[in-house]
């Protein structure tokens, strides 16, 4: 075992920041090593012992999706790419989808999804649908575009707990937003007293351990109370579609990482890993999404009859993974 990456590890346990370097550090060695295998154990041990053994279930709605001008090149709803056509849920769907999601009182946060060019009002109007059919303790999160404070304190006064919004890999290469506007929207719902969400996204073959270092530490930075990782899903027809992957078993190393980085920040978010995988689970990760509606790493219209999982399904599959307890909206627990 290396002497360095152990004590980089204790250093985490230990609860002391972690550098910039350190974080290169850790992801630096290779996926199969004794330290990175060290590095999992010790973020899932890490994670699991300060959150009572529980994983955390999301659910999507995805109101809308019509081809989007920003073009972002990995993106199912991409207008120069795309081969949906058009989507919007009715209320009728919106109201089901709802139930669906929050009726057996297990669900901790429900992201509700409209399109980059989103329009306020009727944003608002959905959340409002949403606010009057959901059951128990779930936290309401958005999951818009760039939003201004204004647009945010809005969202707040209408029954929004948090904002899931991130700073992407990549952004103003393969998409056209600056890093700065993103980042400067996910401190504009700060600011509006929303808590954030986010991720490291969307992780490929080409992305450098320094990137991902500086993007697990804005997001520790923030104080983000769930962020995770996100490998690139190659959609067919954009860009990426065959320009690789990364494997799990990397994600499995990246989110170790991040694990570790957050313990030793004292910050404890809820970790997801997209794509789900047991490995994942055993890394530090500790959530799943269950979806509805449009969903940008699919080509189907409607991703529950496609890569979207649904509640019970993702229940079995973090018990199979050794969870216990679920984590509700309010923190409470309950037996899984
Ligand atoms: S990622 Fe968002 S902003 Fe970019 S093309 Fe897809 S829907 Fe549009």
């Amino acid at each position: 075992m290396n002497q360095n990456i152990q004590r980089l590890i204790d250093k985490a346990l230990s609860e002391t920041p972690l550098s910039k370097d350190d974080v290169v550090t850790l992801l630096s060695v290779p996926d199969y090593s004794e330290e990175a295998f060290a590095m999992r154990s010790a973020a899932a041990h890490g994670m699991r012992s300060r959150t009572n053994n529980a994983a955390a279930i999301f659910g999507q709605i995805g109101f809308e999706m019509h081809p989007c001008s920003a073009n972002c090149q990995f993106c199912s709803f991409a207008a120069d790419y795309t081969c949906l056509s058009g989507v919007k849920l009715t209320d009728e769907e919106i109201v089901a989808a709802t139930r669906n999601f929050t009726g057996r009182g297990d669900l901790y946060g429900l992201y509700l999804m409209m399109m980059a060019d989103y329009r306020i009002d009727e944003f608002l109007e959905k959340v409002a649908l949403v606010k009057a059919n959901v059951t128990g303790p779930t936290k309401i999160i958005s999951n818009v575009g760039d939003s201004s404070v204004e647009d945010f304190r809005r969202m707040k006064e209408a029954g929004v707990d948090a904002v899931y919004h991130c700073w992407r890999l990549g952004e103003g290469e393969v998409t056209p937003f600056s890093a700065e506007e993103r980042k400067q929207t996910m401190r504009n719902a700060k600011e509006a007293g929303l808590d954030i969400m986010d991720a490291v996204e969307p992780i490929g073959p080409e992305h450098t351990n320094e990137e991902l270092a500086e993007h697990i530490l804005f997001s520790i930075e923030l104080g983000s109370i769930q962020s995770g990782c996100m490998k690139r899903t190659p959609v067919p027809g954009t860009p990426f579609a065959d320009r690789g992957t990364i494997t799990d078993f990397r994600l499995s190393h990246i989110v170790a990482v991040q694990a570790l980085a957050n313990i030793a920040a004292r910050n404890i978010p809820i970790l997801g890993i997209h794509e789900y995988t047991p490995m994942g689970y055993i890394s530090g990760a500790n959530m799943i999404t269950a979806e509805t509606g449009v969903n940008p790493r699919d080509t189907a219209e409607e991703t529950s009859q496609s890569r979207g999982l649904d509640i019970p399904t993702c229940r079995e599959f973090m018990r199979q993974c050794g969870f216990t307890k679920l984590m509700l909206g309010d923190d409470t627990l309950i037996d899984l």
